[in-house]
């Protein structure tokens, strides 16, 4: 007997509903009708939901400071619709490598409104934002600050920010974990002095400020304290970069901070440390397009041995988070919703010749049988950006759904495009 029920819990994109008989409406659109239409597996994504959340960012920060700048992390979703989409919204863009800066050039954004990260920027990448006249270069090292300045003109000049590693660990996964005293990314506080005292004196670097990322998925805000008085050490600057980071709830048992709280937090603490008249940049990724995603699957097969493997159509070609960071997801069966169901521990598996390749690992789900539809939520940050063709495996559509239309922004990959850069 189908239920009524038409809320969700809040893991799911803005506006997902259930109809009378219990099936899965994502943006207006049938769950089934969308696998039918566009096949499986496929990243449906609510676009109402990466609006809002942008939006909201934004309204948080106009309510609280007078001079800010909301940056998408763009590796968290790297796909030109959703950069175009955050850059109609008025955000400011990211970038991590060439590669990224050309897609957010190619989405059109203002060059000034980009921002390099890395920490191995070659001198390639570096002539490539030089040459597009972007905003800031975050400068992760000695080598670097060197790099750059010898890549600039006499008379050029190119504003810089300068990462550092303040020497403070969140509590997320260690594998997500970036601002701790052993990490890769940034100067140490001694480099950072040695960095600030060369590119003072330089007449080509335009030293606007510090920037910290600590981390991502961050659930706790308090290491934000330590990590900002940790960089006050190194002097006064203009700009502060606290990086993004805010972690999402991926499951319905997780409440994570609300992004006004976290605003508030970040905010509150520059004031508090610095006075209330310096320039706030902030980096949201995952906070920005982890909801707005979900994941449709069809179940090939059910085998029961200790535990019951469900296997779908899909698994670590269009997710690899389970395995690099034991990340844990729910999953609904479409039409047979958990609540009026009857429910069994199964591993949700996917088709990929690894034992490790599980995309959740015990979830409750009520008698998955095969040809059944199964929707991953919370699957719109660093799934697609991620995504590979293990085993042959063609990489999903995006489909953008929003009052009850649905449409292709990034097709299936074809097995055509598996050989299409074969030149023997
Ligand atoms: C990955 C990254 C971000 C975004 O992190 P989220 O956890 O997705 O918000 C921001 N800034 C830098 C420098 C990053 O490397």
């Amino acid at each position: 007997m189908a239920t009524t029920q038409t809320s969700l819990s809040h893991v799911w994109p803005l506006g997902s509903t259930l109809d009378a008989h219990g099936v899965l409406q994502l943006g207006g659109c049938d769950a089934r009708a969308l696998a039918r239409e566009f096949g499986t597996p496929a990243y449906i994504v609510a676009e109402d939901d990466l609006r809002t959340r942008a939006r909201r960012f934004v309204e948080a920060f106009k309510a609280r400071t007078p001079d800010f700048e909301v940056h998408f992390a763009s590796k968290s979703f790297p796909a030109t619709a959703v950069l175009r989409l955050f850059a109609e919204e008025g955000l400011a863009v990211d970038v991590a490598s060439g590669g990224e800066l050309h897609l957010a050039l190619n989405a059109g954004f203002d060059p000034r409104k980009i921002h390099l990260h890395g920490n191995a920027k070659s001198a390639h990448e570096l002539q490539q934002a030089l040459d597009a006249r972007i905003g800031d270069i975050v400068v992760d090292n000695l080598v670097e600050l060197d790099r750059l300045t010898a890549l600039i003109p006499a008379g050029g000049r190119q504003r810089i920010l300068l990462r550092i590693a303040p020497g403070v660990s969140p509590d997320t996964h260690p594998k997500i974990s970036t601002g701790g005293p052993n990490t890769k990314f940034g100067f140490n506080l001694d480099d950072a002095r040695q960095a600030i005292a060369i590119a003072q004196k330089s007449d080509k670097l335009d030293l606007d400020g510090l920037h910290f990322h600590i981390g991502s998925q961050i659930l706790d805000l308090a290491p934000f304290r330590a990590a900002l008085e940790s960089v006050l050490t190194l002097g006064d600057f203009r700009t502060y970069n606290m990086g993004g980071g805010l972690g999402v709830a991926y499951t319905r048992d997780v409440t994570a901070p609300d992004i006004e709280d976290y605003v508030d937090r970040k905010v509150g603490l520059l004031h508090e440390l610095l006075g209330p008249n310096k320039r706030i940049a902030d980096e949201p990724g995952r906070a920005l397009v982890a909801h707005s995603t979900v994941t449709l699957y069809e179940v090939q097969s059910v085998k029961h041995n200790v535990v019951t493997y469900v296997a779908t159509d899909g698994g670590m070609s269009d997710n690899l988070r389970p395995m690099l960071y034991d990340a844990k997801y729910e999953a609904m069966v479409v039409g047979r919703p958990n609540e009026s169901h009857a429910t069994q521990p199964v591993h949700l598996a996917g088709k990929h010749c690894e034992s490790s390749d599980i995309l959740i690992h015990d979830v409750e789900l009520p008698d998955p049988r095969p040809g059944d539809l199964i929707a991953v939520p919370v699957t719109g940050a660093y799934g697609y950006a991620m995504a590979n063709n293990y085993n042959g495996q063609p990489r999903p559509p995006i489909v953008f759904v929003s009052n009850g239309n649905a449409r292709t922004v990034v097709r299936r990959e074809t097995y055509e495009d598996l050989t299409r850069r074969d030149v023997e």
